[in-house]
């Protein structure tokens, strides 16, 4: 089990997200909603797109508050 409830991982990537960053533009629950929802916990599901889908979702979070490394190495 994850002990971090902002870090999320499958196979290939990790996903972090620090909440203080956000600025609720919601473009990733816009952008890819089966893997970033809203009102549901844990609400990011890493498993309902490819790793590639989400790396270009993470990419385009205007604040920063969501990362994405694969294999330790920052890729987003
Ligand atoms: S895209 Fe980034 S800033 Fe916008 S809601 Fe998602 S995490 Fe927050």
């Amino acid at each position: 089990m994850n002990a971090n409830p902002n870090e999320f991982s499958n196979e290939e990537i990790t996903v972090t997200f620090n909440p203080r960053k956000c600025i609720n533009a919601e473009k990733c629950a816009k952008g890819l909603p089966s893997v970033f929802r809203q009102a549901v916990i844990p609400w990011v599901k890493l498993d309902a797109a490819s790793s590639e889908e989400i790396i270009n979702q993470v990419r385009k979070c205007p604040s920063g508050a969501l990362q994405c490394y694969r294999k330790s190495q920052e890729v987003a």
